[in-house]
């Protein structure tokens, strides 16, 4: 229901761990609250005083959009007197915070397919507003070693055709890293020789270090000046967050392009705030100058005890009010038996198991560092290092071997989309002249694999597709002469197609255009398998979970909704069931008694399905996955407690992957003991979930093959269920008709009933399929 930028971005990180440190002190937990984006001062009295003046005086009405004049004078004076940088009223504007100031340049300057470089580590929102612009946010590395400083010749590396700016924060958050004059001259170098525009966040000009002077990059002449926005505000230097003020300084039209772009959104800041902020401007250098040197104190102070603790590294922050310890030697080991696993981990286990609030580095784009806010008083810091250290200390090394990295592969389309089925040879040809156009041979993959005996090759551009096929299916037999059965095209980066499934089941082929989302591929392939199995033996290839209850087959049907997940989960909580297929089986129908194979060599399982198999956590390690949650940023559920899996150490959000997939070994799950590839149908149940039919009915089996081919059980108001995979195409009168005899058959020679999921849940559902098949 939510629009697709919305499901793209996730709530900050430092957001949720703030309220989650909030909610435990609620509790009555001691919290030392590292995460604090804020000073931790008062905001000056005379801009209370002054802010008051302004309500008394009755001035709370809407301002100029783009700032009180009073307050861009003052601000143009502060840009010349602080930064030597010449701006007139109308190349400012006051927004509700910098952030605002940040969000309006990015509506106003990136467009889409543009890069915006963005020094790593850096604050959290700068890539989150650039793709909201549907902008691409770059990450450039900086190094520990080198003070998280950007490099110009990394700088310089990174610019392409498509780089329109670079977003330059010093001092920076969460780094610390601040630029000499001569770097500074040197990075302006690059951006005017290569005409890329730069967004210089200088929110925490003030908060600066070892005596170091600051220096605007947008001051260091004309040519540097043009490309510049400047950002600034008064959150940092004057404790002023709540506030909500900041503003931007730059060229005439990007200013402008701000204003237009803000009268539609916040409009003017606070009127009394912007009154408020010109005597922050011009009468609380004092208070901003206290500020900063007790900020130094506790900058001494914090680094002193953070290299202290064994194996931690800490560079020292230049400026700012962060420090990013490298924790890295510390992300391999465990707690209580749960891995690390990386920095969310680690920030996870420190807020629990020691009390300290700290931000995961990944949510600043490094994965060996956390960021430490020294926002709070020398107590708290002091108690906050001590507990980090024991806490640190308590970590074991790992009892097992280090599962290898996650195999988790993200595709641009997670869905199926619709298989329409093509007649004549001349279709099939030109689609065929379309896909071989786009197979390249320097990327190409090609692979027989057998499904039933039926030889189905796989031609693609696309490794995942061709990793996935081989996993899934068993290979084909050796032979240097052998001709395939059907062929599968799976073609993905043709300009201006949409994803599209298509099949010509004459000639046997299938096509998967603009797609690498596996479902498509092995629809396909099954289908055209099937094919050719009735054609020379009259198999059907029946869409239903299998299972093999004490040696005797049950097969399942059931549609979304219908409570086949948790049904098939419950039964393979019980000893003497087998596993044989979550959703596609192949049933032999020629002897008199017909046996219903798995044709695949592994399970590609839906990530809710999975979720539900006992030992899950062990087994996603193992496998290889498609579009799983695996990073917390990725995260959009809303788990109580904000407490993800992934925090616990858990490869991957069973919870947040939607449109995960799983291939999963069925062998894993226990051996020979809970899987079997063949089963003899002794029952097969279709399922419903009901309140008003009964609990079971049995049904012969013409009239079951009638109500499956119709997908809405009698009495039933739930949800219809497709006949047969839903992804199959070309379901015309004969071959329906020719589905349902095959269904009929199947159905005769077994126990049919209706099984009613409604009633007593899982656990009645599956002591009754064992009564029937006793
Ligand atoms: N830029 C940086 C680098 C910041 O750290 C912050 C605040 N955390 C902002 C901008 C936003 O400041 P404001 O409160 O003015 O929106």
């Amino acid at each position: 229901m939510l629009s697709e930028r919305a499901n793209r971005i996730a709530l900050s990180p430092t957001l949720r761990i703030s309220a989650r440190a909030t909610q435990m002190r609620a509790q009555g937990i001691d919290v030392v609250d590292f995460s604090v984006g804020e000073p931790d001062f008062p905001t000056p009295d005379a801009v209370k005083r002054a802010a008051k003046a302004a309500i008394d005086a009755n001035f709370t009405k809407y301002t100029a959009n783009d700032g009180i004049p009073e307050l861009k004078k003052a601000i143009c004076e502060k840009l010349e007197r602080d930064n030597g940088l010449k701006y007139s009223p109308d190349e400012v504007i006051v927004s509700a915070g910098a952030k605002n100031s940040l969000f309006n340049v990015a509506m106003a300057l990136y467009d889409e397919g543009d890069d915006i470089l963005i020094p790593a580590p850096y604050w959290v929102s700068y890539p989150d507003q650039c793709k909201l612009a549907k902008a691409n946010p770059v990450a450039v590395p900086t190094h520990e070693e080198n003070g998280f400083k950007l490099a110009p010749r990394d700088l310089a590396a990174a610019i392409t055709p498509n780089t329109k700016a670079l977003i330059l924060n010093y001092p920076c958050n969460p780094t610390g890293a601040a630029y000499t004059r001569e770097e500074l001259e040197a990075i302006a170098e690059v951006c005017v020789r290569e005409q890329i525009w730069v967004v210089a966040d200088e929110i925490y000009e003030k908060l600066l270090y070892d005596g170091q002077r600051f220096t605007s990059i947008a001051s260091l002449g004309e040519k540097i000046k043009k490309l510049s926005v400047v950002i600034n505000g008064f959150s940092k230097a004057f404790s002023m967050t709540g506030w909500r003020l900041g503003y931007a300084a730059g060229p005439r039209e990007v200013i402008a392009a701000c204003s237009k772009i803000q009268s539609h959104n916040t409009s003017n800041a606070t009127s009394f705030v912007q009154k408020a902020a010109v005597t922050a401007l011009r009468e609380c250098g004092m208070e901003v100058e206290r500020m900063r040197q007790e900020f130094e104190r506790r900058r001494n102070a914090i680094v002193y005890r953070l290299r202290s603790i064994p194996h931690v590294s800490c560079d020292q922050p230049r400026g700012a009010f962060y420090v990013m310890p490298n924790v890295a030697r510390y992300l391999d080991r465990e707690f209580s038996g749960a891995p690390i696993r990386n920095t969310y981990g680690l920030a996870y286990y420190l807020l629990k198991e020691a009390h300290v609030a700290v931000v995961p580095g990944e949510a600043f784009g490094t994965d060996q560092h956390v960021r430490i806010s020294f926002a709070t008083s020398m107590d708290r810091i002091e108690e906050g290092c001590r507990r980090i250290a024991g806490a640190l200390a308590r970590l074991e090394e790992p009892r097992r071997l280090r599962p290898r990295a996650l195999n988790n592969v993200v595709t641009k389309v997670a869905a199926y989309a619709e298989t329409r089925a093509v007649a004549g040879l001349e279709t099939r040809n030109a689609l065929l002249e379309e896909a071989s156009s786009h197979l390249a041979s320097d990327a190409y993959f090609e692979w027989n694999s057998a499904i039933a005996g039926v030889v189905v090759q796989l031609r693609t551009n696309s490794p995942h597709l061709a990793d996935f096929y081989q996993e899934n299916f068993y290979p084909a037999p050796l032979e240097g002469d052998l001709e395939p059965h059907a062929v599968v095209y799976a073609v993905k980066d043709i300009p201006g197609r949409d994803a599209a499934g298509l099949i010509s089941l004459e000639t046997a082929t299938g096509f998967a255009f603009n797609t690498a989302f596996y479902g498509q591929v092995r629809s396909l392939a099954l289908q055209l398998a099937a094919e050719a199995a009735t054609r020379s033996s009259g198999a059907l290839l029946a869409h239903c979970a299998a299972l093999d209850v004490d040696g005797a087959g049950v097969l399942v049907w059931g549609g979304p909704g219908s409570g086949r997940t948790g049904l098939l989960a419950a039964a393979l909580g019980e000893d003497g069931v087998r596993l044989v297929s979550s959703d596609a089986v192949l049933a032999r129908l020629g002897a008199a008694e017909p046996v219903a194979d798995l044709v695949e060599r592994k399970l590609y399982l839906k990530a809710k399905w999975a979720g539900k198999l006992p030992e899950i956590g062990k087994l996603l390690e193992r496998s290889k996955l498609e579009n799983m949650v695996v990073s917390r940023d990725g995260c959009t559920v809303d788990h109580p407690g904000d407490e993800c899996p992934l925090d616990r150490g858990a490869a991957a959000c069973i919870e947040a992957s939607k449109n995960g997939r799983v291939m999963l070994d069925p062998y894993w799950l226990g051996g020979a003991r809970r899987h079997v590839r063949r089963t003899a149908p002794r029952l097969c149940v279709l399922l419903a979930k009901d309140p008003v039919l009964p609990l079971a009915q049995r049904l012969d089996a013409r009239e079951a093959a009638r109500l499956l081919a119709g997908g809405q059980l009698p009495g039933s108001t739930a949800k219809a269920f497709p006949f047969a995979n839903p992804h199959l195409a070309g379901l015309d009168g004969s071959r329906l008709d020719q589905l349902r005899a095959q269904h009929e058959r199947l159905f005769g020679a077994s126990k049919v009933v209706m099984l009613n999921t409604a009633i007593g849940g899982a656990a009645a559902a599956v002591k009754r399929l064992r009564e029937l098949i006793a």
